[in-house]
């Protein structure tokens, strides 16, 4: 009897944990906003290298996060977006998500963008030939793809047409090429060099620095960095309490398959993934949500 109760008690609280972390998610998704991006022709937006931008509202901010996934910051900056019901982008690089494809499947469980940063990131595309530096781009997205083979369909929809060149060293050859494929390509409004050998601190000044002074934009950040992710929770709140709300890059409505469509693509349509018909005598054993359909 006693272990029957302990193993209830073991499912209750299982139970409570899915079940809030289901919630939250939904809960978390109204909170920050949803900025859909349009990516036919593959526009290039931001404001430090180009003249366009994302349509950000006044004090919204959306978080980048590039150069991941990483097995030691990924998850405790997932972990820190999560508690402030904060959603992101992540910009990843090939090599890292062929590397932890659990990773990677994991920023799409928590309802993130994900988005491609080549596949070994070369911090200057534009010294590479043409055909290499295809290649890096093409192999970065293959290599996402495939960490999200397994994952549930409504997670590899997380995968977006969206691409940023390392070091923001872009070429006009590529991003046309890129523009051919119907894949955007992002620059920002501001960073914070945490990149560079300074404090979490720093990081923490310089990010509120630039981000009050341009008044909205995209943030590039990255989850490889241990500063980072000690700084980051408190640059949340510190925005929050300054009166700034977050965004999350998602693409436009139908932009995956645009990308899909294109000749010679760098995304591939979406399997979906195939139901088939069951067996009558297996479907009455299984519980349905619509008992009246399973037996018509
Ligand atoms: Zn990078």
């Amino acid at each position: 009897m006693k272990s029957v109760l302990a193993s209830a008690g073991v499912m209750a609280a299982l139970l409570c944990a899915i079940v809030p972390a289901r919630a939250q998610q939904a809960a978390c998704e109204e909170r920050t906003a949803a900025i859909e991006v349009p990516t036919e022709g593959g526009p290039a937006y931001g404001g430090m290298q180009y003249p366009r931008s994302v349509g950000l509202g006044p004090k919204q901010v959306a978080l980048t996060f590039d150069d991941g996934p990483n097995p030691e910051t990924t998850p405790l900056i997932l972990d820190i977006l999560d508690r402030h019901c904060v959603k992101a982008t992540f910009f990843m690089v090939g090599i890292y998500a062929e590397r932890h494809p659990e990773i990677v499947r994991e920023v799409a469980a928590r309802g993130h963008t994900i988005a491609t940063h080549t596949w070994s990131h070369p911090n200057n595309l534009r010294h590479f030939s043409p055909g290499s530096a295809q290649r890096q781009i093409r192999q970065g997205f293959e290599a996402v793809e495939a960490a999200l083979a397994t994952a549930p369909e409504e997670d590899r929809e997380r995968l977006a047409p969206f691409f940023r060149f390392p070091g923001l060293n872009d070429s006009s050859k590529l991003i046309r090429w890129l523009g051919e494929r119907n894949i955007a390509t992002f620059s920002c409004e501001f960073g914070a060099d945490d990149w560079k050998s300074i404090s979490s601190y720093q990081v923490r000044i310089r990010a509120l620095r630039n981000i009050a002074y341009v008044g909205r934009g995209i943030l590039i950040l990255h989850d490889t960095k241990p500063r980072t992710a000690a700084m980051l929770s408190s640059l949340i709140e510190t925005l929050l309490a300054e009166g700034y709300s977050f965004a999350q890059l998602v693409p436009e409505k139908g932009a995956r398959e645009l990308a899909a469509k294109a000749a010679d693509p760098l995304i591939r349509p979406l399997r979906r993934t195939e139901v088939m018909p069951e067996e009558p005598e297996t479907a009455a054993l299984k519980p349905s949500l619509e008992p009246a359909t399973a037996l018509e």
